[in-house]
């Protein structure tokens, strides 16, 4: 009688964000002993992006999950087949009770990026991941795959994942050129998600809330208009409504912004009845914000004042750049993916999940759910792989 003596497969995962984090969870689970996952992460723990996501509260999800909410349609598969309902119920297995609010947006129970982090960490030890603490500096790929860090060299690696995320926040990272020397390349990149600058001054409205209505106008016309909070910085825009607008801006792009846009017509234009000069608008503005639109009136006199009102014009010059955004706008092509798997079409056994993809979503616990979900695809197709060998 012969007995089949099942090799045990090595899966290094390069990234210990939320798809690192995530992807070795999941394929520890769905392999137990067949599969040894190492964990390579180049900061001092796993996990320090969750810790200041959805400030500090980690909007982890959105159950008004749409395709229409990502720049690419090659996200429907991982989006589909890994619902929001699918992420709330994999977290609740593992031990997180979430809660959503009216929009939908999914945040742990706690309201806490920590009890995020911290499950992941009680897992990781539970299933027996090696985390190792270093920089993957370098992969080759032979026979199996090398990956190489200072210190360290990880031989005969069967699977290689690549989620080292993009530049948000970090400013810098090797995960482009790791995926570059496996044949990869990648489309230009750019701050997303992220606080505009405008060649208006603002400081004198700095601080300024308000809800509008905002619209990205290009020359040819409108490309994008939403409703909701901005928040006036001393050199710009920031607010949910800006950051998500950035991700729409080009270069000569306008934005007009609609301060009475929650006003019925009619309750705004008897308001305003016979108000030649905008004194009114104090009573219904922040009084520098209504001064400013009394400038803008002496200034260009051709409009009236419900115009200067609906029609509050800013021109962007840039961003506050990748220290200040959430995501990065570009990455490792999706064509480049098999979009139900995540495989490199380039380098076999080789998987690219979460933000190194140029794939980059809207506020609202989007980017987060994509890591998931991509992560989710390929330790799925990487247990299939390894069961059916
Ligand atoms: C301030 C802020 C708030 C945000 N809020 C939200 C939110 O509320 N909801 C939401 O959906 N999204 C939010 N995002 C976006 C979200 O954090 C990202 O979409 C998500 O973290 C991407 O996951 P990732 O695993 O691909 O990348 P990351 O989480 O960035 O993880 C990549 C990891 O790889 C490590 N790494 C990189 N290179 C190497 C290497 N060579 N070797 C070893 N390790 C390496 C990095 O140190 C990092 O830990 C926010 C982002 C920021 C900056």
């Amino acid at each position: 009688m012969s007995t089949v003596v099942k090799i045990m497969r090595k899966v290094a995962i390069i990234g210990g964000g939320a798809a690192g984090l995530f992807c070795s969870i999941y394929l520890k689970e769905l392999l137990k002993d067949q599969v040894q996952v190492v964990l390579l992460e180049k900061q001092s723990r796993v996990g320090k992006k969750i810790l200041v996501t959805g400030n500090g509260k980690c909007n982890l999800s959105n159950y008004s999950m749409d395709v229409s909410r990502y720049n690419t349609p090659r996200v429907a598969y991982a989006i589909r087949s890994f619902t929001p309902q699918v992420c709330v119920d994999t977290f609740y297995r593992w031990g997180l009770l979430t809660r959503q609010d009216q929009e939908g947006r999914v945040y742990p129970f706690s309201e806490k990026a920590t009890s995020v982090v911290d499950l992941f960490v009680k897992k990781i030890e539970e299933l027996g991941i090696q985390v190792i603490l270093f920089e993957a500096s370098h992969i080759k790929k032979c026979d199996h795959f090398l990956v190489y860090s200072k210190t360290y060299q990880l031989e005969n690696v069967d699977y290689v994942v690549l989620a080292t995320g993009g530049m948000a926040g970090v400013m810098s990272t090797n995960g482009y050129q790791l995926a570059k020397d496996l044949a990869h390349t990648c489309t230009p990149l750019s701050p997303t998600l992220v606080a505009i600058k405008t060649s208006e001054s603002l400081r004198h409205l700095s601080g300024i809330r308000m809800k509008t209505a905002l619209r990205v106008v290009r020359p040819s016309g409108e490309i994008w208009c939403e409703s909701g909070e901005i928040l006036f910085k001393d050199e710009g825009l920031s607010g949910i409504l800006a950051l998500d607008a950035s991700r729409y801006l080009e270069d000569g792009d306008i934005l007009s912004l609609d301060l009475a846009s929650d006003l019925p017509s009619n309750t705004l234009e008897t308001f305003l009845e016979n108000d030649e000069t905008g004194e009114r608008l104090q009573g219904m503005l922040p009084k520098m914000l209504a001064q400013d639109i009394r400038r803008r009136m002496k200034s260009d006199p051709h409009h009236d004042l419900l115009w200067h009102l609906h029609h509050f014009i800013l021109h962007p010059i840039g961003t506050y750049g990748h220290q200040y955004a959430q995501l990065t706008k570009g990455g490792i092509p999706m064509e480049e993916v098999n979009p139900y798997t995540f495989e490199s079409l380039k380098t076999d056994h080789l998987y690219v999940v979460g933000e190194i993809l140029d794939v980059d979503g809207a506020c609202g616990g989007y980017n987060l759910h994509f890591a998931w979900a991509s992560a989710y695809q390929a330790a799925c197709d990487i247990a299939k792989k390894i069961k059916g060998e």
